[in-house]
């Protein structure tokens, strides 16, 4: 059964949800969170990782119980949000993660077998390999926006790769955490997933322990301290994190169509992912077309809002305001907001729906030109020369993803080529995180490392270099004491005669 550790007060009290107790009393986060650690870690030094079978057969349940508990996670998720639809969660919480445990199943033995390496004619006939070994005890600690997505497929990949796992689910979805802990606790021994539940209290002390990997998704800003705690122990880290992430239209794309991409991968979710288009790139005479379009996109997706229920709230009162906050900003400082609320609805403060929102012209040191946006507010922002849209977006921070919208294949490479983000799709949007065999990861600023495909097994596996010495071998010539006969050697692959 999976231990879990409540910590967090806003969460009832402290207490377990199947399995061994691990509790401990408010207040004390690090001696709790330090005796779910060390248990584990006494575990793995008396029985390291886990078989190929054992990954296997727990990753198979993993599948099973995710499709077995959907109703009770996406109305626990839902529950958190205020409002969140039923079949985001279906498509981003429940079938990623399915399909991610299913295709790893069936890469598992390619992955884990050793790779043999070139032995140069010198060594031989000895031989060169490498072995991929569990790191250890791995540390997950994920965020609100997708709750089980962004647990649960870190998990599988560290499973797959045959660490144990404590994870440090967000605090803003305790309802969810409640739900995925006691689900977890049906698939895996307490020993092999935890789940340490609380705030950033826990998740700080949680960031000290001397994990053997720490792989942490969420803002930037907390990915410092994050790397920060884990550089005292020299814990390796991987940081999935967020940015703005840009959309560029070439002009002699179909702007109708781009819109509609965009429309659907900024509304998502209400604009709550970390790969949303954050801001789109059009030339300055197709504004209007691209805005027309745009509110006949999300009109024609969500004609009403309040009482949708495809439409997904904002997550907290907090997150509601800052949004409201960023518009406002943007509008008394001369920006065009145009707000597409197709049934002129009012939506009450209570609801924490925020009407998708275009904003035409903002200054350029504007709050929502500068803070990743997280919400359905899309800025729109023109270039005159695409060598000028390139340009802005490499004087920004490195985003997470980039949506590139044209037919030219010179130019899309040139796009792909001369800007740096952590992925891209190309006519399209949202859709790269959703292949499998892709890895999916940041660069600079929008975090390091990836996962999914074989990277997410790599991420969580020791690449452990292995030489293997035959029985007969020319080893004698390279020691001492030292004569003609290594120096004749020596002249040979060095490639000249050498001075004595
Ligand atoms: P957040 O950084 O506020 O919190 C993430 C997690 O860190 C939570 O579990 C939280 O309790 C914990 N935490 C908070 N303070 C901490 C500290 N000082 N030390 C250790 N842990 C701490 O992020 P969020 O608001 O939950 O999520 C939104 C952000 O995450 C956005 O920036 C988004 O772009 C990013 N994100 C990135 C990805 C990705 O895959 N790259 C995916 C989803 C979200």
């Amino acid at each position: 059964m999976t231990a879990a550790v409540n910590l967090d007060p806003s969460n009832g009290t402290p207490g377990t949800s199947g399995g061994p107790s691990r509790s401990a009393p408010l207040g004390a986060p690090d001696a709790s969170v330090r005796a779910a650690f060390d248990a584990m870690k006494r575990t793995w030094q008396e029985r390291q990782g886990l078989s190929y079978a054992e990954r296997m057969s727990l990753l198979a349940r993993l599948g099973d119980a995710i499709k077995a508990w959907e109703e009770r996670l996406a109305l626990a998720v839902s529950a958190d949000f205020g409002n969140r639809s039923r079949h985001e969660t279906a498509l981003a919480e429940i079938f990623i993660p399915i399909a991610a445990v299913k295709y790893i199943r069936k890469h598992l033995r390619g992955w884990m077998r050793a790779e043999g390496r070139e032995t140069s004619w010198l060594f031989m006939p000895a031989k060169n390999k490498v072995i991929h070994q569990p790191l250890g005890v791995v540390g997950i600690i994920s965020p609100w926006n997708y709750p089980l997505q962004l647990a649960l497929i870190p998990i599988a990949y560290a499973v797959a790769a045959g660490n144990r796992v404590l994870l440090k689910p967000s605090e803003l979805t305790p309802k969810t955490s409640e739900v995925m802990t006691a689900m977890l606790a049906e698939v895996f021994p307490a020993d092999v997933v935890s789940v340490v539940n609380g705030g950033p209290e826990v998740g700080i002390a949680f960031s000290h322990l001397p994990f053997d990997h720490l792989f942490f998704t969420g803002s930037t800003g907390v990915g410092r301290h994050v790397m920060r705690a884990a550089a005292d122990n020299l814990v390796p880290v991987t940081l999935e994190l967020g940015g703005k992430s840009p959309v560029l239209v070439h002009p002699e794309f179909p702007v109708d169509k781009a819109a509609e991409r965009v429309a659907v991968g900024k509304l998502f979710n209400a604009g709550q992912t970390c790969i949303a288009p954050d801001y789109v790139l059009v030339r300055e005479d197709q504004v209007d077309a691209f805005v027309r379009a745009f509110e006949r996109e999300s009109t024609k997706l969500y004609p009403r809002l309040a009482d949708n229920p495809d439409y997904t709230s904002i997550v907290s009162d907090r997150h509601y305001a800052r949004l409201n906050k960023l518009v406002e900003e943007a509008r008394t400082r001369g920006a065009r907001v145009i707000e597409v609320n197709p049934a002129g609805e009012t939506l009450p403060a209570a609801g924490r729906k925020i009407a998708p929102t275009l904003v035409i012209g903002a200054p350029d040191d504007a709050a929502i030109l500068q803070e990743e946006i997280f919400g359905p507010l899309l800025p729109v922002v023109t270039y005159s020369r695409l060598d000028d849209a390139i340009a802005y977006i490499n004087a920004r921070p490195r985003p997470l993803a980039l949506y590139y919208f044209d037919r030219d294949g010179d130019r899309i490479r040139k796009v792909l080529s001369e800007t740096t983000s952590g992925g891209a799709c190309v006519n399209d949007t949202l859709l790269h995180v959703g292949q499998d065999d892709l890895p999916f990861g940041g660069v600079g600023r929008s975090g390091m490392g990836s996962y999914h495909g074989p990277e997410g097994f790599y991420t969580f596996s020791h690449k452990k270099a292995v030489f293997q010495q035959s029985r007969l071998n020319t080893v004698g010539l390279l020691s001492p004491p030292f004569g003609t006969r290594i120096d004749r050697m020596l002249d040979f692959v060095i490639g000249k005669a050498r001075r004595r």
